[in-house]
C-alpha cells in the first residue's frame, strides 16, 4: 500500500531562493541578513535555513528565541539575530547561546550586561527612526552609547533601524535614510565587522545609504517584490497547488457553494481539494479570483469553503479528476491574490497552514 498524496501542497523552489539572495547581494553591494522569521514566511524555517547555511551570511533574522532554538537544534551554523525587543525570560538563553539581540531599552541593556559578565553578549543597538516599535530615539543615541561604555558584559557589533513606509512614502523614507546615515556616521566602529543596517526589501531596492553595509530582506528572498516594477528581477519560490477531485455539469440557475451563488450559464465546474483551512483566504470569494488549470486561468465560483473550492472549467478543452491546479506561483503572483483578498503577500504566505505539505525542489 502506498501513502495517498496530499490534496494541497506547496512546492518550494530552493534554487530560486538562492538566486533571489544572489540578486539582493549584487544589487545592494552589501552583506545580507536573510529574514526567515515566521517559518521563513511559511516556506519552512529549517529547510530554508539549511539552504542558506552555506551562503556565509552574517545572520539569519528570526522573531524570537523559539525560532533561534529551532535553528540551533537543527545544527544551523549561521548566527540567529533576534528582530525586535526581547522578553526578559528569553535573555538568559539568548546570551548563553550567543544569539544576537538588538538592544531596544536601557532595561534590556542592563539585563544583558549582567548576563554577559563571563562572556560578553554580542548585540546590536536598535534605533527608532520612525517605526515606533522599540529602540532608542535619535536624541537618546548619545546616552545609549555612553551607557554601553560601562557595560563590560556587552560587545556592540552593530546598529540598525527599521522602515515603516518603504513601499508607500518616498519622502518620509528618504528623510529616514538621511537621518540614519547622519546618526550612524558619527559612531566609532566598536568591532570588526560592525554591521549597520536599515533596508528591508523595499528599502534597499529603492534607496541608497552612505552608511549601511548590511540589508535585511525578507519578502524579496521568497521571490515577491513589494514593488511591482522589480518583480521581473526575482523568482517566486512557493507554488501553491491542489488537484481536481470531481468535475460536475450543472445547469444555469443552479447554486454553487455556501450562500448559493447562482450559475449564469450551463457550466462545467471542477472541485479542488483546498480551502481556507489550508490558508487560501475566504476573502477571495467573489473577487474575480482565478486559478490555473492545464495552463488556462479559470474563475473561482462562489465562496471558498474550509476544505474545497469550486472553479469554472466550462471553457477548458479538457479537465478531469486528478488534474493539477495552481493557486499561486510563478505565473499567478501571491501578491496579486493578496490584493484581491484585501491583504498583503506577507500575511497570505505566513497563513498557509501546516495541512499544506511543503515539497522541496
Ligand atoms: C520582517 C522584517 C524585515 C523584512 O521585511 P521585508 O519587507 O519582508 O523585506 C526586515 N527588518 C525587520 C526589523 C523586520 O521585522
Amino acid at each position: 500500500m502506498t501513502e495517498s498524496p496530499p490534496r494541497a501542497w506547496a512546492e518550494i523552489d530552493l534554487a530560486a531562493l538562492k538566486q533571489n539572495l544572489h540578486f539582493a547581494r549584487e544589487r545592494s553591494g552589501q552583506e545580507v541578513m536573510a529574514v526567515i522569521k515566521a517559518g521563513a514566511y511559511g516556506h519552512g524555517l529549517i529547510e530554508v535555513a539549511k539552504a542558506l547555511d552555506s551562503e556565509k551570511l552574517p545572520f539569519l533574522g528570526v522573531a524570537n528565541a523559539g525560532e533561534a532554538r529551532q535553528l540551533f537544534d537543527s545544527g544551523i551554523q549561521t548566527r540567529p539575530y533576534i528582530l525586535g525587543a526581547t522578553l526578559p525570560a528569553e535573555r538568559e538563553e539568548i546570551a548563553a547561546r550567543g544569539w544576537t539581540p538588538c538592544l531596544c531599552s536601557f532595561e534590556e541593556m542592563e539585563h544583558f550586561d549582567r548576563l554577559g559578565q563571563n562572556k560578553p553578549v554580542e548585540a546590536h543597538l536598535a534605533l527608532d527612526t520612525g517605526m515606533g516599535r522599540g529602540g532608542f530615539l535619535p536624541d537618546q543615541l548619545g546616552s545609549a552609547l555612553e551607557k554601553l561604555k560601562s557595560c563590560s558584559g556587552i560587545k556592540l557589533t552593530g546598529i540598525g533601524s527599521h522602515l515603516p513606509v518603504a513601499d508607500e512614502d518616498p519622502e518620509f523614507t528618504q528623510s529616514q535614510f538621511e537621518l540614519f546615515d547622519s546618526l550612524t556616521e558619527t559612531i566609532p566602529k566598536q568591532s570588526e565587522p560592525f554591521h549597520i543596517h536599515l533596508g528591508n526589501s523595499a528599502g534597499f531596492l529603492n534607496y541608497q545609504s552612505r552608511s549601511t553595509n548590511l540589508i535585511r530582506p525578507g519578502l524579496l528572498l521568497y521571490g515577491i517584490s513589494p514593488l511591482l516594477e522589480h518583480q521581473s528581477l526575482i523568482q517566486p519560490v512557493m507554488s501553491l497547488k491542489s488537484r481536481v477531485s470531481v468535475v460536475n455539469d450543472l445547469p444555469a440557475g443552479h447554486g454553487v457553494s455556501y450562500g448559493r451563488t447562482l450559475l449564469k450559464r450551463d457550466s462545467k465546474t471542477a472541485v479542488l481539494g483546498l480551502g481556507y483551512g489550508d490558508g487560501y483566504p475566504r476573502a477571495l470569494s467573489g473577487k474575480n479570483t482565478q486559478v490555473l488549470i492545464n495552463g488556462t486561468l479559470c474563475p473561482l465560483l462562489g465562496r471558498v469553503t474550509m476544505d474545497q473550492i469550486i472553479v469554472d472549467v466550462t471553457d477548458l478543452q479538457d479537465c478531469q479528476a486528478g488534474d493539477e491546479a495552481i493557486l499561486f506561483g510563478k505565473d499567478l503572483l501571491v501578491s496579486d491574490l493578496a490584493e484581491k483578498a484585501g491583504t498583503i503577500a506577507w500575511e497570505l504566505l505566513t497563513q498557509i497552514t501546516p495541512r499544506v505539505k511543503r515539497i522541496y525542489r
